[in-house]
């Protein structure tokens, strides 16, 4: 009879699979990783472009509960979490140039729908309709309802498409009507409270740490996937590369208790299809920065492909360093264009309004995700443990601190049986020695 000391196997290394196998080795466990390809951080990963190395999929977090920031310090990195610039976003509407996007509001929803920012984006009439959100009590009935459901019945339809849209789309990857209520933290709680839609989105602002709602690392965000590996070599984790566990069923084969860190084991991948392009820029007109760290694209504007357009020069001023005299310029898309790199190219001379001729472009570098969409309770399966996107929500902080709240309660019954033995046996040593 085969005995195993494996007493946890984690499959999946993206972030949430290696900090889920870190945790649990620096508590003592035995943990073995497999992972699927042949290289660990999964959408934490990075590309050379131009001979930079740069962030091919995640590069910022969010700052609102320091989990990340927390993590960064304890792998060492604490003299590298940066802020970005404050240069605000723009705004691409369907129609016409683009416009500052209203610095005081919370994923597009306006906190002072007449400011003068607000006016600009949704027209009089849009901000006067935005404004009635104060008059009209909330019931708090219905909240099994979309963001983008909300938000049209309380503030109208303009502030939905022109306003909430595009910045929702570049934080989840999703329109607004497909976004559930209760993914957005906090807002459900904050508009009972408050009353009214701005008044909560003021609160959310309010309730930010002080600085900025998100950081980076010098070096990229995936210096964090560096450091962990070299974290999981250091506590003893065993990893297995270029093994990928094909079903559910194939999960009962694995040693110990089996914590599942990737999707598409459970369920079928679901999701959106997310293509980047990255363009290395040699354009002394962005040197001004035009659009600021960027611009987000309305839904329905059809003068653009790409649905946003990170200035990532201007955003990271270690990347300006980096870049040395270069710009990069990052976009993004829904549906991949036939040209990739020529409509990046036509895009970024739109979204930033300035000339960037065919031998303005250095390099271009492309890469493609999906996004998956959160696992069904129908499809969890009784007795498996599973941490990352599909169930820890979109993004680093969420995910992080799901896993270690998942590894900390897995520990916790069997830590405290420990502690009761241990307790037991102080109380025979006490009854023995009289
Ligand atoms: C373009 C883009 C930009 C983003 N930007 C940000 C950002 O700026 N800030 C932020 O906080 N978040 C961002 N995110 C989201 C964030 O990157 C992800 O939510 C997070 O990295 C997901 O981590 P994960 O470990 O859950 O999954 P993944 O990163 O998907 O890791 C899963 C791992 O499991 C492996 N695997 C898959 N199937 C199997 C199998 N059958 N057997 C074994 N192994 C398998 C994969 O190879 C992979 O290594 C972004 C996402 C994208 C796509």
């Amino acid at each position: 009879m085969r005995v195993s000391t494996t007493e946890f196997t984690v499959v999946g290394g993206g972030i949430a699979g290696l900090v889920t196998a870190r945790r649990l080795a620096m508590a003592g466990r035995t943990v073995r990783l497999i992972e699927a390809s042949n290289h660990l951080g999964g959408t934490v990963a990075s590309h050379l472009v131009g001979g930079i190395n740069l962030d091919a999929g995640a590069e910022s977090f969010a700052t609102r509960n320091n989990t990340v920031a927390d993590l960064a310090r304890e792998l060492g990195l604490s003299d590298d979490i940066v802020s970005p610039s404050d240069e605000g976003a723009w705004l691409q509407p369907v129609s016409g140039v683009a416009l500052p996007l209203p610095s005081t509001g919370v994923l597009g929803i306006p906190a002072t729908p007449l400011d003068a920012q607000t006016i600009a984006v949704l027209g009089l009439g849009g901000a006067l309709r935005a404004q009635l959100d104060s008059l009209i009590p909330w019931f708090g009935k219905r909240t099994d309802i979309s963001l983008g459901a909300l938000v049209r019945r309380r503030m109208g339809k303009a502030t939905v498409e022109k306003l909430v849209a595009p910045v929702v789309h570049g934080v989840y990857s999703l329109h607004p009507n497909d976004l559930p209520l209760e993914r957005v933290a906090g807002l459900k709680e904050r508009l009972a409270l408050h009353g009214s839609l701005a008044a909560a989105a003021r609160s959310m602002r309010d309730a930010m740490p002080a600085g900025t709602a998100v950081q980076g690392i010098r070096g990229g965000i995936n210096r964090l996937i560096t450091e962990l590996a070299a974290d999981l070599t250091t506590y003893g984790v065993i990893i297995e590369f270029e093994r990928r566990i094909e079903s559910a069923e194939a999960l009962a084969e694995l040693d110990g208790t089996v914590i599942v860190a990737a999707p598409g084991i459970l369920a079928p991948v679901r999701g959106r299809t997310v293509t980047l392009a990255t363009l290395v820029l040699d354009a002394p007109a962005l040197d001004a920065e035009p659009r600021g760290s960027g611009v987000l694209v309305a839904p329905g504007c059809t003068t653009v492909s790409a649905r946003a357009l990170t200035h990532s020069t201007a955003k990271w001023s270690w990347l300006q360093e980096y870049a040395e005299g270069r710009h990069i310029v990052r976009l993004s898309y829904n549906e991949e264009p036939a040209d990739l790199a020529e409509t990046a190219r036509l895009d970024a001379e739109l979204l930033l309004g300035v000339s960037l001729p065919p031998e303005s472009v250095i390099d271009f570098g492309r890469q493609q995700w999906i996004r998956p969409t959160p696992l069904a309770a129908a499809e969890r399966t009784d007795g498996v443990v599973v941490v990352g996107e599909t169930v820890g929500g979109t993004g680093l902080a969420g995910i992080i601190s799901h896993a270690n709240a998942t590894v900390d309660s897995l520990l916790a019954p069997a830590d405290d049986a420990a502690d009761e033995a241990a307790d037991d046996e102080e109380s025979e040593d006490a009854r023995e020695n009289g």
